[in-house]
Protein backbone atom coordinates (compact mmCIF):
# COMPACT_ATOMS: atom_id res chain seq x y z
CA UNK A 1 0.00 0.00 0.00
CA UNK A 2 1.30 3.29 -0.87
CA UNK A 3 0.98 5.33 2.26
CA UNK A 4 1.16 8.17 0.68
CA UNK A 5 -2.16 8.17 -1.81
CA UNK A 6 -5.28 8.84 -0.05
CA UNK A 7 -7.64 6.37 0.91
CA UNK A 8 -10.55 5.27 -1.40
CA UNK A 9 -13.78 7.04 0.38
CA UNK A 10 -16.01 4.21 1.51
CA UNK A 11 -19.79 4.13 0.23
CA UNK A 12 -21.33 5.26 3.34
CA UNK A 13 -19.91 8.59 2.95
CA UNK A 14 -21.49 9.41 -0.48
CA UNK A 15 -23.96 12.28 -0.06
CA UNK A 16 -26.29 13.44 -2.60
CA UNK A 17 -25.86 16.75 -4.87
CA UNK A 18 -27.46 20.08 -3.22
CA UNK A 19 -30.29 20.79 -5.23
CA UNK A 20 -34.17 21.76 -4.72
CA UNK A 21 -36.29 25.33 -4.18
CA UNK A 22 -35.37 24.87 -0.13
CA UNK A 23 -31.63 24.85 -0.94
CA UNK A 24 -31.87 27.43 -3.38
CA UNK A 25 -33.91 29.76 -0.88
CA UNK A 26 -31.31 29.20 1.85
CA UNK A 27 -28.54 29.57 -0.84
CA UNK A 28 -30.52 33.55 -1.62
CA UNK A 29 -30.74 34.45 1.65
CA UNK A 30 -27.26 33.70 2.75
CA UNK A 31 -26.41 35.58 -0.57
CA UNK A 32 -28.65 38.53 -0.52
CA UNK A 33 -27.53 39.26 3.81
CA UNK A 34 -23.88 39.10 2.46
CA UNK A 35 -22.94 36.42 4.94
CA UNK A 36 -20.26 33.70 5.77
CA UNK A 37 -21.05 29.69 6.23
CA UNK A 38 -19.49 27.27 8.01
CA UNK A 39 -21.38 25.07 5.32
CA UNK A 40 -19.50 26.47 2.83
CA UNK A 41 -16.54 27.37 4.29
CA UNK A 42 -15.75 23.77 5.49
CA UNK A 43 -16.70 21.86 2.70
CA UNK A 44 -18.91 20.29 4.62
CA UNK A 45 -20.81 17.24 3.00
CA UNK A 46 -24.17 17.52 4.79
CA UNK A 47 -24.94 21.08 2.71
CA UNK A 48 -27.32 19.32 0.17
CA UNK A 49 -29.07 17.76 2.88
CA UNK A 50 -28.77 21.00 5.56
CA UNK A 51 -29.64 23.73 3.28
CA UNK A 52 -32.32 21.66 1.96
CA UNK A 53 -34.09 22.08 5.29
CA UNK A 54 -33.64 25.63 5.63
CA UNK A 55 -30.61 25.31 8.04
CA UNK A 56 -27.38 26.99 7.64
CA UNK A 57 -24.11 27.67 10.38
CA UNK A 58 -23.43 31.18 10.09
CA UNK A 59 -19.92 32.15 10.76
CA UNK A 60 -19.42 35.46 11.68
CA UNK A 61 -16.35 38.09 11.70
CA UNK A 62 -15.20 37.45 8.05
CA UNK A 63 -14.03 34.11 6.26
CA UNK A 64 -10.63 34.74 7.50
CA UNK A 65 -8.76 33.23 10.32
CA UNK A 66 -5.81 34.06 12.57
CA UNK A 67 -4.88 30.50 13.15
CA UNK A 68 -4.04 27.31 10.16
CA UNK A 69 -5.31 24.19 11.89
CA UNK A 70 -4.34 21.50 9.52
CA UNK A 71 -7.63 19.75 9.30
CA UNK A 72 -9.96 22.94 8.04
CA UNK A 73 -10.71 24.74 5.21
CA UNK A 74 -10.67 27.76 6.32
CA UNK A 75 -8.32 30.69 5.05
CA UNK A 76 -5.69 31.58 7.68
CA UNK A 77 -4.28 35.45 7.44
CA UNK A 78 -5.28 38.46 8.56
CA UNK A 79 -8.75 39.12 8.85
CA UNK A 80 -10.65 42.38 7.82
CA UNK A 81 -12.29 44.63 10.56
CA UNK A 82 -15.23 43.09 12.01
CA UNK A 83 -18.13 44.38 10.32
CA UNK A 84 -20.79 46.24 13.06
CA UNK A 85 -23.79 45.45 10.83
CA UNK A 86 -23.24 42.17 10.71
CA UNK A 87 -25.02 41.18 13.43
CA UNK A 88 -28.27 42.79 12.27
CA UNK A 89 -28.09 40.87 8.93
CA UNK A 90 -27.75 37.21 10.62
CA UNK A 91 -30.56 38.69 12.78
CA UNK A 92 -32.53 39.26 9.50
CA UNK A 93 -31.22 35.85 8.13
CA UNK A 94 -32.65 34.02 11.09
CA UNK A 95 -36.33 35.57 10.44
CA UNK A 96 -36.24 35.05 6.92
CA UNK A 97 -35.70 31.66 7.20
CA UNK A 98 -37.87 31.29 10.03
CA UNK A 99 -35.35 28.90 12.36
CA UNK A 100 -36.51 27.82 15.44
CA UNK A 101 -33.14 27.17 16.19
CA UNK A 102 -29.70 28.50 14.72
CA UNK A 103 -26.37 27.93 14.85
CA UNK A 104 -23.70 30.86 15.14
CA UNK A 105 -19.94 29.88 14.65
CA UNK A 106 -16.99 31.97 13.56
CA UNK A 107 -13.19 32.06 12.74
CA UNK A 108 -10.64 32.43 15.82
CA UNK A 109 -9.71 36.59 16.26
CA UNK A 110 -6.47 36.33 17.83
CA UNK A 111 -6.13 39.72 16.76
CA UNK A 112 -8.99 41.34 18.57
CA UNK A 113 -8.65 42.25 22.29
CA UNK A 114 -11.49 40.22 22.98
CA UNK A 115 -11.17 37.36 20.16
CA UNK A 116 -14.88 38.52 18.78
CA UNK A 117 -16.46 38.11 22.35
CA UNK A 118 -18.79 41.52 22.34
CA UNK A 119 -19.30 40.94 18.68
CA UNK A 120 -20.71 37.25 19.66
CA UNK A 121 -22.54 38.42 22.11
CA UNK A 122 -23.75 41.60 19.82
CA UNK A 123 -24.99 38.78 17.73
CA UNK A 124 -26.82 36.90 20.15
CA UNK A 125 -28.64 40.04 21.32
CA UNK A 126 -29.70 40.93 17.85
CA UNK A 127 -31.33 37.54 17.01
CA UNK A 128 -32.91 37.90 20.65
CA UNK A 129 -34.87 41.01 19.71
CA UNK A 130 -35.73 39.90 16.43
CA UNK A 131 -36.42 36.60 16.67
CA UNK A 132 -36.93 36.07 20.68
CA UNK A 133 -38.44 32.13 20.45
CA UNK A 134 -35.65 30.87 18.35
CA UNK A 135 -33.07 29.31 20.33
CA UNK A 136 -29.22 29.92 20.02
CA UNK A 137 -26.12 27.55 19.89
CA UNK A 138 -22.93 28.96 19.61
CA UNK A 139 -19.64 27.42 18.47
CA UNK A 140 -16.94 29.15 19.88
CA UNK A 141 -12.98 30.03 19.65
CA UNK A 142 -11.00 29.24 22.36
CA UNK A 143 -10.45 32.65 23.27
CA UNK A 144 -7.18 31.84 24.55
CA UNK A 145 -5.47 34.77 23.28
CA UNK A 146 -8.00 37.17 24.87
CA UNK A 147 -8.55 39.21 28.25
CA UNK A 148 -9.79 37.21 30.97
CA UNK A 149 -13.23 38.62 30.35
CA UNK A 150 -13.87 37.66 26.82
CA UNK A 151 -16.01 34.29 27.62
CA UNK A 152 -18.24 36.35 30.45
CA UNK A 153 -18.91 39.01 27.88
CA UNK A 154 -20.79 35.98 25.49
CA UNK A 155 -21.83 34.21 28.65
CA UNK A 156 -24.01 37.78 29.71
CA UNK A 157 -25.71 37.65 26.11
CA UNK A 158 -27.07 34.00 27.33
CA UNK A 159 -26.81 31.35 24.63
CA UNK A 160 -29.06 28.09 24.65
CA UNK A 161 -26.25 25.57 23.66
CA UNK A 162 -22.46 26.95 24.53
CA UNK A 163 -20.51 24.41 21.90
CA UNK A 164 -16.66 24.45 21.62
CA UNK A 165 -15.10 21.72 19.64
CA UNK A 166 -12.33 19.52 21.10
CA UNK A 167 -11.45 18.53 17.50
CA UNK A 168 -8.84 15.53 18.83
CA UNK A 169 -7.14 13.56 21.18
CA UNK A 170 -4.31 15.70 23.30
CA UNK A 171 -1.63 13.41 21.19
CA UNK A 172 -2.40 14.97 18.30
CA UNK A 173 -2.67 18.70 18.94
CA UNK A 174 0.81 20.10 17.86
CA UNK A 175 0.01 19.01 14.62
CA UNK A 176 -3.47 19.07 14.15
CA UNK A 177 -4.46 22.07 16.00
CA UNK A 178 -1.21 24.10 17.04
CA UNK A 179 -2.54 27.49 17.95
CA UNK A 180 -4.53 25.45 20.69
CA UNK A 181 -4.41 23.92 24.13
CA UNK A 182 -6.64 20.72 24.88
CA UNK A 183 -6.87 21.98 28.13
CA UNK A 184 -7.61 25.01 27.56
CA UNK A 185 -10.54 23.81 25.67
CA UNK A 186 -11.75 21.36 28.60
CA UNK A 187 -11.20 24.44 31.10
CA UNK A 188 -13.15 26.81 29.06
CA UNK A 189 -16.02 24.36 28.50
CA UNK A 190 -16.06 24.01 32.24
CA UNK A 191 -16.31 27.10 32.92
CA UNK A 192 -19.49 27.92 30.93
CA UNK A 193 -20.90 25.99 33.45
CA UNK A 194 -19.24 27.11 36.44
CA UNK A 195 -20.85 30.92 35.10
CA UNK A 196 -24.09 29.57 34.29
CA UNK A 197 -24.91 25.87 34.80
CA UNK A 198 -28.49 26.08 32.51
CA UNK A 199 -26.44 26.70 29.69
CA UNK A 200 -26.07 23.30 27.74
CA UNK A 201 -22.51 22.72 26.73
CA UNK A 202 -21.75 20.48 23.87
CA UNK A 203 -18.23 19.32 22.13
CA UNK A 204 -17.25 17.87 18.88
CA UNK A 205 -14.64 15.17 18.32
CA UNK A 206 -13.45 14.12 14.86
CA UNK A 207 -12.36 10.53 14.11
CA UNK A 208 -9.49 9.21 11.64
CA UNK A 209 -6.75 11.43 12.53
CA UNK A 210 -4.45 8.52 13.40
CA UNK A 211 -5.91 8.22 17.22
CA UNK A 212 -6.19 5.50 19.15
CA UNK A 213 -9.70 3.41 20.49
CA UNK A 214 -7.88 4.64 24.43
CA UNK A 215 -7.86 7.70 23.39
CA UNK A 216 -10.91 8.72 21.94
CA UNK A 217 -12.65 6.92 25.49
CA UNK A 218 -9.82 9.18 27.61
CA UNK A 219 -11.23 12.58 25.63
CA UNK A 220 -15.14 11.00 26.59
CA UNK A 221 -14.00 10.92 30.11
CA UNK A 222 -12.16 14.78 30.05
CA UNK A 223 -15.16 15.75 28.75
CA UNK A 224 -17.41 14.70 31.08
CA UNK A 225 -15.15 15.91 33.92
CA UNK A 226 -15.70 19.48 32.40
CA UNK A 227 -19.55 18.52 33.05
CA UNK A 228 -20.16 18.61 28.60
CA UNK A 229 -23.72 17.50 27.92
CA UNK A 230 -23.83 16.64 24.66
CA UNK A 231 -20.92 15.36 22.25
CA UNK A 232 -20.45 14.77 18.64
CA UNK A 233 -18.31 12.47 16.86
CA UNK A 234 -17.55 12.48 13.40
CA UNK A 235 -15.69 11.07 10.23
CA UNK A 236 -12.80 13.87 9.63
CA UNK A 237 -12.24 14.20 5.46
CA UNK A 238 -9.66 15.78 4.10
CA UNK A 239 -10.67 19.12 2.28
CA UNK A 240 -7.84 19.26 -0.10
CA UNK A 241 -4.36 17.09 -0.19
CA UNK A 242 -3.01 20.00 1.19
CA UNK A 243 -4.51 18.90 4.65
CA UNK A 244 -3.97 16.86 6.85
CA UNK A 245 -4.61 12.99 5.86
CA UNK A 246 -7.33 11.02 6.74
CA UNK A 247 -5.49 8.17 8.28
CA UNK A 248 -8.90 5.45 8.70
CA UNK A 249 -12.53 5.07 7.57
CA UNK A 250 -14.52 4.50 10.86
CA UNK A 251 -17.40 2.21 10.25
CA UNK A 252 -21.15 2.73 10.85
CA UNK A 253 -20.81 0.20 13.47
CA UNK A 254 -17.87 1.49 15.01
CA UNK A 255 -19.41 4.54 15.19
CA UNK A 256 -22.67 3.10 16.96
CA UNK A 257 -19.83 1.46 18.87
CA UNK A 258 -19.15 4.54 19.94
CA UNK A 259 -22.27 6.44 20.38
CA UNK A 260 -23.12 3.67 22.83
CA UNK A 261 -19.85 3.76 25.15
CA UNK A 262 -20.40 7.60 25.26
CA UNK A 263 -23.76 7.26 26.43
CA UNK A 264 -22.97 5.23 29.28
CA UNK A 265 -20.25 7.77 30.21
CA UNK A 266 -23.14 10.10 30.84
CA UNK A 267 -23.51 12.55 28.28
CA UNK A 268 -26.88 13.43 27.76
CA UNK A 269 -27.16 13.32 24.35
CA UNK A 270 -24.40 11.94 21.92
CA UNK A 271 -24.48 11.92 17.72
CA UNK A 272 -21.57 10.01 16.53
CA UNK A 273 -21.84 8.46 12.33
CA UNK A 274 -19.85 9.11 9.55
CA UNK A 275 -21.30 12.65 8.62
CA UNK A 276 -21.84 13.76 12.04
CA UNK A 277 -21.14 17.99 12.36
CA UNK A 278 -21.04 19.84 15.10
CA UNK A 279 -24.05 21.68 13.63
CA UNK A 280 -25.26 18.68 11.41
CA UNK A 281 -29.40 17.91 13.27
CA UNK A 282 -28.46 20.80 16.05
CA UNK A 283 -32.54 21.32 16.15
CA UNK A 284 -33.40 18.07 16.48
CA UNK A 285 -30.56 17.32 19.37
CA UNK A 286 -31.44 20.59 21.41
CA UNK A 287 -35.26 19.56 21.21
CA UNK A 288 -34.12 16.07 22.80
CA UNK A 289 -31.99 17.75 25.39
CA UNK A 290 -35.04 20.00 26.50
CA UNK A 291 -36.98 16.69 26.95
CA UNK A 292 -34.92 15.21 29.14
FE1 LIG B 1 -23.78 23.45 7.60
FE2 LIG B 1 -23.50 22.11 9.89
FE3 LIG B 1 -25.16 21.23 8.01
FE4 LIG B 1 -22.57 21.09 7.62
S1 LIG B 1 -23.72 19.98 9.18
S2 LIG B 1 -24.07 21.81 6.12
S3 LIG B 1 -21.87 22.94 8.63
S4 LIG B 1 -25.35 23.15 9.14
FE1 LIG C 1 -10.52 26.53 11.16
FE2 LIG C 1 -11.39 27.16 13.60
FE3 LIG C 1 -8.87 26.29 13.23
FE4 LIG C 1 -9.63 28.71 12.36
S1 LIG C 1 -9.51 28.01 14.50
S2 LIG C 1 -8.38 27.24 11.23
S3 LIG C 1 -11.73 28.32 11.70
S4 LIG C 1 -10.78 25.12 12.91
Amino acid sequence: VDATRPLPKPRWLRVRVPSGDVFESTSTTVRGQRLTTVCEEAACPNIGECWSKSHATFMIMGDTCTRGCAFCNVATGRPDALDVFEPARVADAVAKMGLRHVVVTSVDRDDLEDGGAEHFARTLRAIRRKTPDTTIEILTPDFRMSDATALETVMRAKPDVFNHNIETVPRLYLRVRPGARYFGSLYLLKRVKNLDPDVATKSGLMVGMGETDQEILQVMDDLRAAEVDFLTIGQYLQPTPRHYPVKRYVTPEEFARLERIAKSKGFAMVSASPLTRSSYHAEEDFDHLKVK
